[in-house]
């Protein structure tokens, strides 16, 4: 048997958001993650097959002979920076299990890849630094989300990183797997050399979904390289654009059997992206051109127009509470039409309080960022949820998601579904709990750049994305940057950034 430790800490930061990480995020339910576990707990994400590294890994345990320790393992839904006294704490959670639980042969950590804490230190670097410390010269394999913004100190301090390559992410048990095959094959001695390359681009994020070109053919010539006698493992990071770090933006590494074998791959790889970087700009549309469009394709579509409001979306960081699209929506005279999620606590708890079947006057939404208004009408509270349900899409399934207090709020013809908890809209379940059939709708307006497209995608008649101001700006040349490296290319073959004096 070999001993193997297994940590997480995980979280995406938007460092333009406002909307903070405090520590009761990790530690309770938070929209897409369970709360803290630690020890046995951790232990039970093998007992199904979860979208989740740390399941993948421990399903695959057995049969590498892997005796697995559990440490403890997090996440958050992605906001601001963690503030630094939080960060601490979390880390010292996992050191502290770490040095309980000593030796091991190898490691394995479930992280996200661009986590940054403090004033704009960077997550990953300081966990490594750490972990490194007290376990030595082990090997430690890291998985990554696809949308880490990997910094040069993160591959040196792991032993191998290993990534995500869907987008919709649906391959986090498949990336556990992946990780737990590469510790085997270092803990039995396996020789091992890496490359790693910084992308002179940056990807807008509705350019990165990997079920569609340009990305989809990148992802399919990087497992083409991967099928290379002697390559072990191929990755690239799509980078995360709303997080001001030097090394925010697309990376690419490669491990081999040979240094010359992973130079060469990341090579290949790089320039069949350089090949298709005109291909990663950006194609938004304002509320109101959005809307007339949507109404317009939904009269013959075969099934719900899809308005991806992109820059709102709580997994990138934003308050998931603008009401630009709503407003226009209703201005427009939208039909049979739904909108989700709005974030808004107080707005559910006086719908419950309200009760199913009343009319109440509400301000909806738009309280979290300065210039931001509510949504102010009355509405028919047609029906109400606790907010604790199993999802049922290709990315939470099977998964209990824990969304607070729920409100299906009605106006006219169009319905809201509120939740008390922040949440990407990513999953169908989202809609039903609250009595909304998604695929019976003309238009869904849905708080998300990508990961809809996992559940939606398949019944939807038309998709349309929205440019409405949030926490995220989509196109990466309109972010102010300060701290970005010189020279960095702002989109595929856009404006070249220089670093302010
Ligand atoms: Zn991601």
């Amino acid at each position: 048997m070999f001993r193997v430790g297994l940590g997480g800490l995980i979280h995406e930061t938007n460092t333009f958001a406002k909307t903070p990480a405090v520590l009761d995020n990790f530690l309770k339910p938070d929209g897409f993650y369970p709360g803290l576990r630690s020890s046995e707990e951790i232990l039970r994400f093998g007992d199904g097959r979860f979208n989740i590294a740390a399941s993948g890994f421990l399903s695959a345990a057995p049969a590498h002979n892997f005796q697995v320790v559990p440490l403890i393992w997090c996440g958050a839904e992605p906001s601001a920076p963690i503030a630094k006294d939080v960060f601490d704490h979390l880390l010292g959670l996992l050191i502290d299990s770490l040095k309980a639980n000593m030796p091991y042969d190898g490691l394995f950590l479930d992280l996200h890849g661009a986590m940054v804490y403090g004033n704009l230190q960077d997550g990953e670097i300081e966990i490594l630094r750490q972990v490194r410390q007290v376990v030595g010269e082990i090997p430690i394999v890291v998985s990554l989300d696809l949308h880490g913004n990997i910094a040069p100190e993160c591959f040196t301090q792991a032993t191998a990183l290993i990534g995500y390559r869907t987008y919709p992410h649906v391959d986090g048990f498949e990336n556990g797997e992946r990780c737990a095959d590469m510790l085997a094959y270092l803990i039995k001695g396996g020789q091992i050399f890496g490359s790693f390359r910084q992308v002179p681009f940056l990807m807008p994020s509705t350019t990165q979904a990997t079920t569609r070109e340009p990305a989809q053919g990148i992802y399919n010539f990087l497992e083409e390289l991967e099928r290379v006698p002697g390559v072990l493992s191929v990755t690239m990071m799509e980078g995360f654009p709303p997080c001001d770090q030097p090394h925010t933006g697309p990376s690419i590494f490669a491990y081999a059997e040979t240094s010359l074998l992973a130079q060469g791959t990341v090579d290949w790889l790089l320039e069949f992206i350089l090949s298709r970087e005109s291909q990663f700009s950006t194609d938004l549309y304002p509320c109101e051109q959005a809307v007339k469009k949507a109404i317009h394709l939904a009269t013959h579509a075969s099934g719900p127009v899809l308005m991806a409001d992109i820059q709102d979306n709580a997994g990138g960081g934003s308050p998931s509470d603008s009401t630009w699209l709503l407003y226009e929506l209703a201005r427009q005279r939208a039909r049979n039409t739904a909108i989700g999620l709005l974030f808004d606590p107080d707005a559910a708890l006086k719908a419950h309080q309200s009760g199913k079947g009343t009319e109440v006057e509400l301000s909806v939404g738009g309280h979290s960022l300065p210039g931001h208004h509510p949504f102010t009408s009355r509405f028919k509270v047609e029906a109400l949820h606790e907010g604790t349900f199993i999802g049922t899409g290709p990315m939470v399934k099977g998964r209990q998601l824990d969304l607070g207090k729920m409100a299906h709020l009605v106006v006219d013809d169009i319905h809201l579904v509120v939740s008390s908890v922040r949440m990407q809209a990513l999953d169908q379940s989202q809609f039903r709990v609250v009595g909304i059939e998604p695929a019976s709708m003309s238009i869904l307006a849905l708080k998300s750049a990508n990961h809809y497209r996992a559940d939606f995608g398949p019944i939807a008649g038309g998709i349309i994305n929205v440019e409405a101001p949030s926490a995220i700006i989509e196109d990466p040349s309109k972010i102010p940057y300060t701290q970005l490296r010189e020279g960095v290319r702002l989109k595929g073959l856009g404006p070249v950034f220089h670093r302010p004096n």
